[in-house]
């Protein structure tokens, strides 16, 4: 039985987190942490509860957990993580707003063996479109990507943006000229979105909104688009259970869920 801690389990994702794991086989949530919300009981689904506790330190001391899953905000994730895994405990985090250099910082200092997985998307389909916009990419350099979240995201562009970005800039044979901000009208400025690995990343923020991305390039006379839609949080939660099972086998730092799908 893997034991399961949850960071930001009073969170929409955490909350989400924590049921999935509760109903899933071979794993078990032993503790729920959450600083603003502490002592409050939080459902697991299935006609039981799990108290919110503040500290992740006395948490790890006294559950004893094998796998830590993170899914709590881009300020606090790293502490966080330096924590778990000086405690020997593998991680799963799905907070995006890290830095790869603070990754690598973490991960020198974890103990030999230990494991921090990161996914920017653990949508499936979100990974698939990822995958065939590399392929699109190879025929059609010419691209930009609109991403599309709900109004409460702490972070933009979306670590999905900018793991799509970077990885269509590595495959696209030819990086073409972009008009960029130097078209922007005065007033209007951002009107081209962020420029990251040389393709234009346009945040749309809106209610109602979950998780979205297009990806769109253009070539002679033709565009092609490709789009994911997360409609609800469900559709994280495959990848998660797949994380936290294949975590311990691996150690270090691996980053995406493509590494655990064979995509
Ligand atoms: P949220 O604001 O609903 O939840 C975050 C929770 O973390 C809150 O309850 C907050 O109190 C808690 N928290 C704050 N500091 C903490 C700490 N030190 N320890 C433990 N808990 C703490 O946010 P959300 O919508 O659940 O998103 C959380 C993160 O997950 C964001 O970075 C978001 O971008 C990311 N996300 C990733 C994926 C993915 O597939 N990788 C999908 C959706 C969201």
């Amino acid at each position: 039985m893997i034991r399961v801690l949850v960071a930001g389990a009073a969170g929409r994702m955490g909350s989400e987190v924590l049921r999935t794991v509760t109903a899933a086989e071979g794993m078990t949530v032993v503790a729920a942490v959450d600083p603003a919300h502490e002592h409050e009981e939080m459902d697991d689904g299935a006609g039981g509860c799990v108290a919110c506790l503040r500290d992740l330190s006395v948490a790890i001391a006294e559950t004893e957990p094998d796998v830590m899953v993170d899914f709590t905000h881009p300020s606090v994730v790293a502490d966080n993580l330096r924590i778990a895994l000086s405690a020997g405990v593998d991680c799963v985090v799905g907070t995006t707003g890290l830095a790869d250099t603070t990754l690598r910082d973490v991960i020198a200092r974890a103990p030999e063996g230990t494991c921090l997985f990161v996914a920017p998307n653990f949508a499936i389909g979100a990974v698939l479109m990822m995958h065939f916009a590399q392929q699109a990419a190879r025929f059609m350099p010419a691209v930009e990507i609109v991403e599309l979240h709900h109004d409460r995201k702490a972070d933009a562009p979306s670590g999905t943006a900018l793991r799509t970005a970077a990885l269509v800039n590595a495959a696209r044979s030819a990086v073409p000229a972009t008009p960029g901000a130097e078209t922007e009208l005065p007033g209007a400025e951002g009107a081209r979105g962020a420029c990251v690995e040389d393709i234009r990343i346009h945040s749309v923020r809106l209610p109602g909104l979950v998780a979205h991305q297009e990806v769109i390039f253009g070539g002679q006379g033709q565009t092609l688009t490709i789009r994911h839609d997360s409609i609800d949080r469900t559709s994280f939660m495959p990848g998660v259970v797949l994380a936290i099972r294949e975590v311990g086998s691996r150690s270090g730092l691996v980053v995406g869920l493509e590494q655990l799908l064979g995509v």
